[in-house]
């Protein structure tokens, strides 16, 4: 096992006092004031170096603080290690019959895991272990010149689906490694519709989930609507209103549920300028569903898009406007089709659920929602080696970091070269 001090903790009765000594005295800097609620605690961080002194002051007479402070009086509180696999550590701190505060670890600062060893095991010190631990989705509004294309990743927050599903066939032993899963099974995936602006107008590719999905259903899908489309968007310079044109790739409510809103309680089209594109045979799929996909297919994502009259419906691959272009995949949906954009030489992909994130870049693994996932098989081992061949840039459009990239193969070995 390998460990780094990250931090020394000292109870303190005032914490500006303290800083009386620690800033002014000392002349050291301070980082921002935190308070930690689950532990009735506030702390102030003093970077010393590579660790840091963390000053604790309780908020509440019955903190861990405040119990420290009246039976041993202000003084050194813990010791903080940081360790790569907080789980790892436990389990063999456990098997040497080591007495632990935790034995599994809990959330901490700064998204990070902890856990407590008591101070009898520890000689006299309290000694908390640290995993820390990377932000697992990446929402970030990042544009791209693409010829006489603008092109820009926007998304509509983060939500999680099944890993099994998510993988198919495939065992979780092997999936597991690219997309850990939560205690429920699920994995971290992100909505990232596509925004191409040219002289032709502004118009969005797919529109993510959108804000009408009932409490119970938001949470089985985790959807955090606190990161969502509008403030993508606005970061972007923009509104709903600016989108010209909402073309969807299919009817599934994760790409376009936001085409729809509750406005006083009566739905509305979202986009209150645009004109909504819609494949004819999508549409008769998503308005004659089944029991297989009637979960994916919500009536109010586009039903009122049409009651609106606000679709022109397109029929076959087609091109939608100059330099964007739709072909049908079929496998996800009988009528699943991604987006091509091609200007000044270059093409890029919207790739859509063909591909949903980069742990999907080997043929076989292919989503258990697909309705036929044969036909998904077929497309995509035909379009990989192509996308590899002429490189095109790919959009993910559920990856969780990754919002395009360029597939790469090196000595049978897939992988992703980020470039969004
Ligand atoms: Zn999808």
């Amino acid at each position: 096992m390998k460990a780094i001090l990250d931090h020394i903790g000292i109870a303190v009765e005032d914490i500006e006092k303290a800083l009386a000594f620690y800033k002014d005295a000392l002349g050291l800097e301070v980082e921002a004031p935190e308070e930690v609620l689950t532990e009735r605690v506030r702390a102030r961080m003093v970077p010393v170096g590579g660790p840091s002194l963390e000053l604790l002051e309780a908020t509440a007479p019955d903190s861990a603080i405040a119990t420290y402070i009246s039976k041993h009086g202000p003084g050194i509180h813990h010791v903080t290690l940081r360790v790569e696999d907080i789980r790892a550590v436990l389990v063999q701190l456990k098997n040497r019959g080591v007495r632990l505060v935790n034995a599994e670890p809990r959330p901490g600062a700064g998204g990070s895991l902890v856990a407590f060893v008591h101070p009898s095991a520890a000689h006299g010190v309290l000694i908390e272990l640290k995993q820390r631990v990377e932000p697992d989705v990446a929402l970030t509004v990042k544009r791209l010149a693409f010829g006489d294309l603008q092109l820009t990743a926007l998304h509509d927050g983060p939500f999680r689906l099944d890993g099994g599903a998510m993988f198919g066939v495939v065992p979780r032993p092997l999936w597991e490694k690219l997309a850990p899963p939560d205690e429920r099974n699920r994995i971290q995936l992100a909505m990232r519709p596509l925004l191409v602006e040219a002289s032709w107008g502004r118009m969005i590719v797919d529109c993510g989930a959108g804000d009408k999905m009932a409490a119970k259903q938001a949470d089985i899908y985790a959807l955090d609507r606190s990161r969502a489309l509008d403030h993508a968007l606005s970061e972007a310079g923009l509104t709903s209103e600016s989108i010209d044109f909402a073309l969807a790739t299919h009817l599934h409510f994760d790409h376009f549920g936001g085409a729809t809103m509750v406005v006083d309680g009566v739905l509305r089209p979202r986009f209150t300028r645009a004109r909504y594109l819609i494949r004819e045979a999508e549409w008769e799929d998503a308005t004659h569903p089944h029991e297989r996909n009637r979960a994916s297919y919500l009536q109010e994502d586009f039903v009122p898009l049409k009651a609106a009259g606000v679709v022109d419906f397109f029929s076959g691959d087609s091109v939608i406007k100059p330099g964007v272009r739709v072909e049908r995949t079929g496998g996800h949906t009988g009528q699943h089709q991604i987006v091509y954009l091609e200007s000044g030489g270059r093409t890029g992909v919207f790739v859509v659920d063909l591909i949903p994130t980069t742990a999907h870049l080997q043929d076989p693994w292919v989503m258990g929602y697909d309705l036929f996932p044969v036909e998904t098989l077929a497309f995509k081992k035909r379009f990989i080696r192509e996308a590899i061949e002429r490189e095109y840039l790919i959009f993910f459009e559920h990856d969780p970091k990754v919002a395009a990239g360029y597939i790469r193969e090196k000595n049978g070995r897939r992988f992703v070269e980020q470039v969004l």
